[in-house]
């Protein structure tokens, strides 16, 4: 059996059409575009191509894109000065602070400083709090996305059984309360967990976010279980270049799997589109005009 692949390039490209409605809309109402500000500190290559891509879809989807490049060397006082600059500024709906900083800069303290309503990743203790509590919030855009495309494949979530590998809390952790607030029931699992390929032959669901190339092999996989693969791992293919590859060895698991995310063309796609749907809600939510969230 050849597991269904679950087209998350697809679904991620009609989420951006619902947001580009949803932003015209918005702009009638409101009198002006959602905006999302994204801070890139230094020239860290990836995080210039995810801050590029960010900007790029974030016009596309008809909302401002405000971008802000400060010199690797900035204190972390500027930059806090400048996430308290965007906090007051009212075209602002969105802040994200591209991560990883500079060494020498603390995460932590800045992420703490962006204003909870405006903390479109969801990395903010109190958005992580208010999670955990079942209150409405921003959640991280990756689990979220995973959450998105578990629902379009397999409805209603109610009993099953969950395992997550990875316990990070901008991944793993989220996407555990948010399968438990589903209704599923949930392993997550670790570096330390025992018996990781029994655990996982457990699962009807399971979501591999460790950061180790194609680690979970097709025999740990319950028959016809849905496979969510976040991994992003860069390694030499056979041609002698670098491809990309999950934390989900693809060709064993989809033998077994009901359903398997591939990668690329999975999760990735679904994180920057989950990332403008936030800005959006949030946008709404700041103006007081009404939106079926669970519409996007
Ligand atoms: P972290 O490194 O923060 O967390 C990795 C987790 O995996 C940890 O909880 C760790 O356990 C666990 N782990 C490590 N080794 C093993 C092992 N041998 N067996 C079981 N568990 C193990 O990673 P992230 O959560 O940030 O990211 C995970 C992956 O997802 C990465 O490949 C990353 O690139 C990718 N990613 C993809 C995104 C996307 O847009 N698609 C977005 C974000 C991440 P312990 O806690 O015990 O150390």
């Amino acid at each position: 059996m050849s597991a269904a692949l679950i087209d998350g390039k697809a679904f991620a490209e009609g989420l951006r059409q619902k947001i580009a409605k949803f932003a015209g809309e918005f702009e009638a109402k409101a009198g002006r575009k959602a905006g999302l500000a994204v801070v890139l500190v230094g020239e860290d290559p990836a995080s210039q191509v995810y801050v590029r891509s960010k900007g790029k879809a974030t016009l596309a989807a008809g909302m401002n894109s405000l971008e802000y490049k400060m010199p690797a060397d900035s204190t972390e006082e500027a930059l806090i000065a400048k996430v308290k600059e965007l906090n007051a500024d009212p075209a602002v709906d969105g802040i994200l602070v591209q991560l990883p900083l500079p060494k020498g800069l603390d995460e932590q303290a800045v992420i703490s400083t962006i204003d909870p309503d405006k903390d479109v990743d969801g990395f903010h203790i109190i958005n992580a709090g208010r999670l955990s509590v079942g209150q409405k919030g921003f959640v991280p855009c990756t689990p979220l996305g995973c959450l998105m495309l578990l629902k379009d494949r397999l409805g209603d979530l109610s009993g099953k059984d969950a395992v997550v590998i990875g316990r990070s809390n901008i991944v793993g952790k989220p996407m555990a309360q948010l399968l438990t607030d589903a209704n599923a029931t949930v392993t997550i699992a670790h570096s330390r967990t025992a018996n990781l390929p029994e655990v996982v032959k457990r699962a009807d669901i399971v979501v591999a976010a460790v950061g180790r190339p194609e680690m979970v092999k097709g025999d740990w996989i319950k028959p016809g279980a849905t496979v969510i693969d976040v991994g992003i791992n860069r390694v030499d293919g056979e041609d002698g270049k670098t491809k990309l590859v999950g934390d989900v060895d693809f060709d064993s698991a989809r033998e077994v799997a009901g359903a398997i995310t591939p990668v690329p063309g999975g999760v990735g796609p679904m994180t920057i589109a989950v990332l403008l749907r936030n800005a959006l809600v949030s946008a709404y939510r700041r103006e007081n005009i009404a939106l079926d969230e669970d519409a996007l």
